[in-house]
């Protein structure tokens, strides 16, 4: 093991972050979009902490983490002005361990969840901003709230005044070919229309997080606004 090549990973990732928002502004394009609407969120689990830094200097300002641990230890030793979002399935008893640290989590998958965020986002002193995950495609190995069920869960959480719902979020199947999946990215945002028009106080139904290194670019033509790519932009974990 060698260490750290700073100057060849920064060219690597400069490289990578360029031909990821060159797709996104492309795929906005095609739908007719503003590109700017588009939020990048590099998913940063497994990279180390370095690689991190070098991301934040090239430009980039949210990173995605899947682990608790992990999301802690990197913010532990990272002194960066970045946003950090939980974007894996997060347990009840690990929320404290974050209520002070992410930007946004975007797994909210219960009401169990959304009662412990509730909690530790007021002792926190602080109001944070929450996607519900949905099982679009209802897989079993996947969690999130059925979409028949997601309208209730909006209105349960929006009577939380420490939690913000901003959105929906949802993992599509994998798939060779994003294109199976793109009824997936359509449903969600049907979606949130469909919660939108409902006016609930204290919901802003502003963000769809969807789409991933291999789907992105199909989750935007669907109206995705926030993509979380990890593979594309530091390489195979
Ligand atoms: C790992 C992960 C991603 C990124 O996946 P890539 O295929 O590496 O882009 C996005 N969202 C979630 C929830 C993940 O766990």
């Amino acid at each position: 093991m060698t260490g750290y090549d700073y100057a060849e990973d920064q060219e690597n990732i400069r490289e990578n972050y360029e031909k990821i928002m060159a797709r996104i502004r492309g795929a906005a394009e095609r739908s007719g979009r503003d590109p700017g609407e588009i939020k990048l969120i590099a998913v940063s689990k497994t990279v180390t902490a370095d690689r991190v830094k070098t991301a934040f200097e090239a430009g980039i300002t949210d990173f995605g983490e899947n682990r608790v641990q992990e999301l802690c230890d990197k913010t532990d030793i990272l002194n960066i002005g970045c946003n950090w979002h939980l974007i894996g399935h997060l347990q009840t008893n690990k929320v404290k361990y974050i209520a002070d640290r992410v930007s946004m989590i975007h797994s909210l998958d219960s009401l169990e969840l959304a009662d412990e965020i509730q909690k530790r986002a007021q002792k926190a002193g602080r109001r944070l901003d929450v996607l519900v995950q949905v099982n679009v495609a209802g897989e079993q190995s996947k969690f999130g709230i059925k979409p028949e069920e997601t309208l209730g869960v909006v209105k349960a959480a929006s009577g939380m005044e420490n939690i913000r719902i901003k959105g929906l979020m949802t993992i599509a199947p994998m798939s060779e070919n994003p294109e199976n999946i793109r009824w997936v990215f359509a449903n969600l945002r049907k979606l949130l229309i469909d919660i939108r028009k409902e006016n609930i106080d204290n919901i802003d139904m502003d963000y769809l997080s969807m789409g991933m290194s291999n789907d992105f670019e199909v989750a935007i033509e669907e109206g995705s606004n926030m993509v979380r790519i990890g593979t594309a932009l530091f390489g195979k974990r």
